[in-house]
């Protein structure tokens, strides 16, 4: 019975009004009565159950006026959230019907209509629908977004792309955002036929449109190094630290190989050395023990291995410090017991999740540039912290 309650709210506000206020007009008599009859079967048949007929009814009954117009949007409105589709379309496909509508409810209906679409998963028509509102003022941007979700799931690029004039006059940075990514999403493609020229057109539009696209300069090192243009590739890592210092342990690793082509290992590690200092990050660290090791040995790393951690606690860096005592044990009783500690630390860290999305907080030991739950791009990052970075 409570469904029922909800249900007739906005039919008896909508209906109350319509009675009042036609009260006083005699001549308006009989079409009264005949929507009072339409009403009164509508409701006969919402209480027996049958809710499709009562609808029909209840529709015609609350007669679409501009004072009625929002009772009808939010009969539809309830219906979608309670994932009664079908009903959703069939007020909102009325409320578009009727020609009289200010042109302000119109767009309103034709756009809650593309919701209606989408959430039945008819993409095609929920595209028809908020294209039709692309101008709109009040409805522009919200069906632009929805247009950029809808090529997203459907991986339709070039169709997002063919947006790119509308996006760029709206100047809203999360649209250019995905913008961008359309472009990286059409590189990785042209990336994977190696088509050099066409990755580094499709990346500077991507990197335009969006300068902070870490993505973008992270597949433009990839064609840069598959082209052993080690310089430009590193040119494009550093930018990727100023870009965003959370995804930078990510690309640590290829970094380091560009500048061992290059021959300038010393520079890398100055550079990773003051990435560490800056971020405290762990991926740093322990890339610059290796470099201390081998260059002073392994006491000087397991000082400052340890200043790091007092400093800073993190389980790699604990995990890396086990390691250390283990090669610097000569005792074999004392080094198992090391390994099976460290073994330990390996088990629980491969358990913990490597990456986070900072948009919804969906954790992943996989990367992806679509947040698999939000579907927000170049938002999963290392996890920070004591078990992450
Ligand atoms: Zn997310």
């Amino acid at each position: 019975m409570l469904e029922l309650l909800f249900l007739l709210l906005p039919i008896a506000m909508g209906y109350g009004w319509f009675m009042g206020r036609n009260s006083i007009k005699q001549k308006d008599q009989s079409a009264k009565q005949d929507l009072s009859i339409k009403y009164s079967t509508g409701l006969n048949y919402l209480l027996s159950n049958q809710q499709d007929k009562a609808i029909d009814y209840l529709i015609e009954a609350l007669k679409v006026e501009d004072d009625t117009v929002e009772a009808h949007f939010a009969m539809a409105n309830l219906f979608r959230r309670r994932g009664e589709l079908d009903r959703a379309l069939k007020v909102h496909e009325y409320l578009v019907r009727q020609s009289h509508l200010p042109s302000q409810d119109k767009q309103q209906a034709v756009f809650e209509l593309g919701k209606d679409f989408l959430s039945a998963g008819l993409y095609d028509r929920a595209e028809k629908m908020f294209t039709k509102v692309l101008k709109s003022k009040t409805y522009g941007l919200k069906a632009l977004t929805y247009l950029m979700q809808i090529f997203q799931s459907t991986k339709d690029w070039q169709q997002g792309i063919a947006l790119k004039k509308v996006i760029v006059k709206t100047k809203d940075k999360r649209l250019l955002h995905t913008l961008a990514n359309f472009y990286c999403e059409l590189a990785t493609t042209a990336l994977e036929k190696d088509e050099f020229i066409e990755v580094l057109e499709l990346l500077e539009n991507a990197l335009s449109y969006d300068p902070n696209s870490c993505r973008a300069n992270w597949l433009m090192a990839q064609i840069y190094e598959n082209h052993q243009q080690y310089r430009e590739a590193s040119q494009c890592y550093r930018d990727i630290y100023q870009q965003d210092k959370d995804f930078f342990p990510e690309v640590i690793e290829p970094m380091h190989a560009c500048y061992v082509h290059q021959d300038i290992e010393e520079e890398f590690f100055t550079f990773i050395r003051k990435v560490y200092e800056e971020t405290g990050s762990s991926s740093a660290l322990l890339k610059y023990l290796t470099y201390l090791e081998s260059r002073y040995g392994v006491n000087k790393a397991k000082e400052f291995l340890l200043s790091a951690l007092k400093r800073r606690p993190t389980i790699r860096g604990f995990k890396h410090f086990v390691k250390m005592q283990m090669t610097d044990s000569e005792d074999n009783h004392t080094s198992e017991g090391l390994d099976v500690i460290k073994e330990l630390i390996s088990a629980y860290l491969n358990m913990r999740p490597r990456y986070t999305c900072h948009t919804c907080g969906f954790n992943s030991s996989t990367h992806y540039w679509s947040c698999p739950s939000c579907h927000g791009w170049e938002q999963l990052k290392p996890v920070r912290g004591l078990e992450g970075e």
